[in-house]
């Protein structure tokens, strides 16, 4: 089942696409929850964190190299940011696509809410 992600990898739909190479493809957040909010998914379509295999090894560590690399270029890397992966209805994950949230620009707080 494809998701709105996979129409932003086949430029069916528009995305502000900051990087992309022959693995992984990074735009920015239609819904900004901090003044840097880049997503950052693989071309490939992995529903989800539970879905990885050894075979994605090389993609999962592109993501992690392209981040690292968007942090740098959003000169949040020195003040720091968060690497975000939500899994399945706990996670809150909304978007079937495998995703790495970048998060940066300003304090991020605790890392969960209070709740339960
Ligand atoms: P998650 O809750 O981890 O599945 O995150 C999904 C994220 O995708 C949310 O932060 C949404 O704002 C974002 N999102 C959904 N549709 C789009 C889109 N068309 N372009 C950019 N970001 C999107």
């Amino acid at each position: 089942m494809s998701t709105i992600f996979a129409k932003i990898i086949a430029k069916e739909i528009p995305a502000d696409i900051v990087y992309e190479d022959d693995l992984v493809l990074a735009f920015r957040d239609i819904a900004p929850q901090a003044p840097v909010h880049i997503l950052v998914i693989p071309k490939k379509e992995i529903p989800t964190a539970n879905d990885v295999t050894e075979a994605d090894e090389l993609t999962l560590g592109r993501m992690f190299t392209v981040a690292a690399k968007i942090a740098k270029e959003n000169n949040i890397d020195e003040s720091g940011y968060r690497l975000m992966v939500n899994c399945n209805e706990d996670g809150g994950q909304e978007v079937f696509h495998l995703h790495m949230h970048i998060l940066g620009g300003r304090k991020l707080g605790p890392m969960l809410s209070k709740q339960g």
